[in-house]
């Protein structure tokens, strides 16, 4: 049993000075603990029904794809404006300084799917709840958020309270 703790890198003042980023490339480049996260991610999920697994551009999407295959559902794409080429919904959400926005397409999700949304880091959980919203304003259910790990110091779940969350590393 691998520590995944020791494939994540920790890189000071990146992107900008004050953040502390976990930068999930070491677990990416090695195929066991690769295998061992996706095994421990899908343990989050025990034996919830999963209809669609939606992940967060853009690392949400590298174990997100990983995670609908292993669960054998299909895979959603949530990107930045712009990028998502058929008719997209979009949901903005607030930045410590400003705003940004998600979208999703308008057919990625039929009423009553039942949705596990993915993303490497919850942080602030501000991208995680404009995910959930987007889920929602289509008829989604989310049965739970999970991420590779949460930043408990910004409490970001305290956004998140409407809905399950789960991780497999606490820092
Ligand atoms: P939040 O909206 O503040 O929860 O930030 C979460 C988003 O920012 C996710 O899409 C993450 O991929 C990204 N993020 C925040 N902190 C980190 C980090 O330390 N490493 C990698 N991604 C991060």
């Amino acid at each position: 049993m691998l520590d995944l703790e020791d494939y994540i890198r920790i890189i000071p003042d990146f992107p900008k000075q004050g953040i502390v980023f976990k930068d999930i490339t070491p677990l990416l480049s090695s195929p066991e603990a690769t295998a061992q996260c996706l095994k421990e991610l899908v343990q989050l999920v025990k034996a919830k029904k999963i209809d669609k697994v939606v992940g967060v551009e853009s690392r949400g999407f590298f174990f997100g794809t990983l995670l609908a295959q292993a669960l054998g559902v299909g895979f959603v794409p949530v990107r930045k404006p712009g990028k998502l080429p058929f008719t997209t919904i979009k949901q903005p959400y607030e930045l410590e300084y400003g705003w940004d926005a998600l979208e999703i397409h308008e057919d990625a999700i039929a009423k009553g799917d039942k949705v596990l949304v993915h993303d490497d880091v919850l942080a602030t959980g501000g991208t995680a709840k404009a995910v959930c919203q987007l889920v929602e304003k289509l008829g989604g259910e989310i049965v739970q958020c999970n991420f590779i790990m949460q930043l408990d110091f910004l409490d970001g779940k305290d956004k998140l309270r409407k809905y399950p969350v789960a991780s497999i590393l606490n820092y």
